[in-house]
This record gives structure tokens, C-alpha cells and sequence, in this order.
């Protein structure tokens, strides 16, 4: 009894495993010229973050959103700064 336990710890330290750890990278779409900007998100600044960065194809400014949910998935979306 005691042994299937264990088997059954096992694998589920296995799974934990396999989702090392949560995406540090997101990506959004430029507001100006919608190209695919891949970003790195530094997931220990907080849940909810919002930074200004210039877009590296078209050099204009977006207002960058970035939120993290419970299980590490990483949401980021551009708006034009006006
Ligand atoms: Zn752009």
C-alpha cells in the first residue's frame, strides 16, 4: 500500500518537472506598424506591470502591459502612447 503511494509521489514530482519553470518571454504587436515584438518579462516585478518602450522595427513609442497569471503564463499587449 505504502509503496504505491510512493510511486504515485514520484510521478507527480515528475510532472512538476516537466513545467520547470514559467515563460519569461511574451510578445506583442506593435501599435504603429504591427510587427511581432518578442519581449523578456521579468516575472518578479510584480503581476501587472506597465512600461513605455520604443519599438525596435519602427522606433515609435508603445505603452507596454504586461500580466502574469497564477500559473506563470505571461499576457503582454501594446498601446500607441499618445
Ligand atoms: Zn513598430
Amino acid at each position: 500500500m505504502s509503496r504505491v503511494r510512493t510511486v504515485q509521489q514520484i510521478q507527480r514530482m515528475k510532472r512538476k518537472k516537466q513545467r520547470p519553470r514559467p515563460n519569461d518571454e511574451a510578445s506583442y504587436l506593435c501599435d504603429a506598424c504591427g510587427e511581432e515584438i518578442v519581449v523578456p518579462v521579468d516575472l518578479s516585478a510584480g503581476e501587472s506591470q506597465e512600461y513605455v518602450e520604443d519599438c525596435p522595427v519602427c522606433c515609435r513609442p508603445n505603452i507596454i502591459h504586461a500580466e502574469i497569471d497564477e500559473g506563470g503564463d505571461v499576457r503582454v499587449w501594446a498601446e500607441a502612447e499618445n
